[in-house]
């Protein structure tokens, strides 16, 4: 997907965490690598009546926690190695939010922008036909991610059920509410997101109301964090983008205006009343809150010293890598107060969080409010946040995606200890 192979990113780092907890050797080991991992090939019949062959995977990276758990990505550029990162920032993220879960990952080499709905739906169906040996309510349940969405997530239920011969909600989770999903699950990762850049801001001093905000991304994460950063915090989201670039206007973008727009054109480029602005030149924006909602690696020794940013809350997957970590680190011990990071496994976990709370509902076949499921989704978010900023505290100021990892792994490798692994 990048130069920078995401795998290796999260191997440095979570040798860098087993360094710091003293992990045994085996211990260390067997968190390095995925427990399993299954490449598939999907035969699908094209619209025009021609077959086309689609590569698709797996990755189950640890289970010692509880079930597998996480996304299915559509994306031509998609590697084993993108699928294998995620899936370990999979396991430290459920265990840094404290569900019952394991970390998976999934994605299929496609361009989805070029398949028609009927080719999507024989793709989802092919997926799931190729990979149901391995997943199970309680073995593996998949998520949406990058280009999948609810429908899909419900076309694939639905094979899933039709392979087992019983109808099986829990499958997979991020279904619309009609077929089993949560309330709140859509904007559930922007929310959870919200919630920790609040911890934080209380921790910072910083007032958020009227404060400005710029967001990389318009998916399915980039446009709820515009609503919910407007709707949460009060902030005046100054600038968003999306893979064909970015709009800027400082009096504030309203969301149901940029939403329209890019409903209407397909992109958020091009908005009236607004100036164009690159990917690039976003992340560098004056702003107090900087959202990364795309894709991985957009934040690296080239740009970090350039971002001015309060706070840098991590909703995609991956966003900073190492080098531009440790030059966010310098700047933030040399100058009193540098960029507060919120580490995307920790910012981004709302998803998996109300992803969890669907399953428990699926299970029981009784459904919450949404209320109530946005309360439990602050209270899961608010003590994650408090977890960390302890561990920060304890080992004497790492910095927060260091700690992240320390809370993270110390739950999985206690967990995988206590079953007798290692
Ligand atoms: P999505 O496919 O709905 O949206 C991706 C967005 O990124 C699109 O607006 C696209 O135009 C934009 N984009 C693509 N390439 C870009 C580029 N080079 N520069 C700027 N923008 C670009 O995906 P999503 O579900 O919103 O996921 C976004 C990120 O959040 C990913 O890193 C994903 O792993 C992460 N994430 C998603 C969820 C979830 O619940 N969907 C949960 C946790 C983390």
């Amino acid at each position: 997907m990048s130069e920078i192979n995401s795998f290796t990113i999260a191997q440095q780092q979570l040798d860098e965490a087993a360094a710091i907890l003293g992990l045994d050797p085996a211990t260390h080991a067997l968190l390095r690598e995925p427990m399993r991992e299954l490449t598939v090939n999907i035969p699908v019949r094209m619209d025009d009546g021609s077959m086309h062959v689609f590569k698709g995977y797996r990755v189950q990276y640890n289970d010692a926690r509880g079930p597998g758990k996480g996304g299915v990505r559509w994306h031509p550029d998609e590697t084993l190695d993108t699928i294998r990162a995620l899936a370990a920032w999979m396991t430290w993220k459920t265990a840094v939010v404290d569900i019952p879960l394991g970390g998976s990952t999934g994605g299929v080499i496609c361009n989805p922008k070029e398949l028609s709905p009927t080719e999507q739906e024989r793709l989802a169906r092919g997926y799931i036909r190729a990979i149901w040996r391995i997943l199970g309510e309680n073995a593996d349940v998949p998520a949406p991610d990058v280009y999948t969405n609810p429908q899909i997530m419900a076309w694939m239920m639905d094979e899933y059920s039709v392979i087992r011969g019983y109808n099986a909600p829990g499958i997979v989770t991020g279904k619309p509410i009609a077929v089993g999903g949560s309330a709140g699950r859509n904007e559930a990762t922007a929310l959870g997101a919200m919630y920790v850049t609040r911890e934080a801001a209380k921790m910072l001093e910083l007032d958020l109301q009227g404060a400005t905000a710029a967001i990389q991304g318009y998916g399915s994460v980039g446009r709820y964090t515009h609503k919910m950063a407007q709707e949460v915090l009060g902030l005046k989201v100054v600038a968003v983008s999306d893979s064909q670039g970015g709009i800027y206007n400082p009096a504030g973008l309203d969301y149901n205006a940029v939403l329209r727009h890019k409903r209407e054109t397909g992109s958020v480029t091009d908005m009236p009343n607004t100036t164009a602005l690159s990917n690039e030149a976003l992340l560098e924006m004056d702003v107090t809150v900087l959202f990364p909602a795309a894709l991985e690696g957009v934040i690296t020794e080239r740009n970090a010293a350039n971002i001015k940013a309060k706070i840098c809350a991590e909703l995609a997957n991956g966003p900073t890598t190492p080098e531009a970590d440790r030059i966010l680190e310098a700047d933030r011990i040399l100058h009193e107060r540098g960029v507060y990071v919120l580490p995307d496994f920790l910012c981004n976990a709302g998803g998996v969080t109300v992803s969890y709370f669907e399953q428990v509902q699926n299970a029981y076949g009784f459904y919450w409010s949404l209320e109530l499921v946005q309360q439990r989704l602050d209270a899961k978010m608010t003590a994650a946040f408090h977890a960390v900023h302890r561990m920060v505290k304890a080992k004497r100021g790492v910095h927060n995606r260091l700690a992240a990892y320390l809370v993270a792994v110390e739950r999985v490798a206690e967990a995988a200890k206590l079953r007798g692994w290692i």
